[in-house]
């Protein structure tokens, strides 16, 4: 059993929750793709070589693990939430949300660090923070620019092969 798989079983046996089948599987995805924010579509799809988990199963896990602060959910404001591992190895990072193709990735940022203990000296007991940046990746940049403005995307008319 590796580190990551050992902290998972004793934060929830902290939490007085067992180490189920389906909370181990869906874990383990986090652990097949580190620093990833993924949806739980794509959790339930990457668990199927190991089992086949019901969306709800895969949401009630979630949430469980979310609770006990092992996964956090980034609600990335078109109804979909991602989900990522924040263990004791992951670090403090702010997101990154393109608009045309809703690619989310994380950008390590240390100044979030101080302006947290800014905040603590002001006397806030800082639990947390969500810091997100709306924009377009590189492709979608590059898309945008060479075929024309955003506003023509899905027009018939000018469909080119
Ligand atoms: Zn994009
Ligand atoms: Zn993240």
């Amino acid at each position: 059993m590796g580190e990551w798989a050992k902290e998972v079983k004793a934060k929830l046996r902290e939490e007085n929750y067992r180490l189920t089948e389906q909370r181990e599987i869906i874990c383990d995805v986090f652990v097949r793709h580190p620093n990833r924010h993924l949806t739980a579509e794509e959790i339930r799809n990457a668990a199927l070589e190991q089992k086949h988990l019901g969306l709800a199963t895969v949401y009630r896990t979630l949430a469980i693990l979310e609770d006990i602060g092992l996964v956090k959910r980034i609600d990335i404001g078109d109804g979909t939430s991602r989900y990522e591992y924040v263990g004791a190895d992951s670090s403090p990072h702010c997101h990154l949300i393109c608009l045309r193709c809703g690619g989310l990735r994380g950008i390590h940022w240390p100044a979030t660090e101080d302006v947290e203990a800014l905040l603590r000296i002001e006397g806030f007991d800082i639990k947390d923070h969500s810091l997100i940046f709306y924009g377009y990746c590189p492709d979608c940049t590059e898309f945008i620019a060479h075929d024309g403005s955003e506003t023509h995307r899905g027009g018939d008319e000018d469909a080119k092969g």
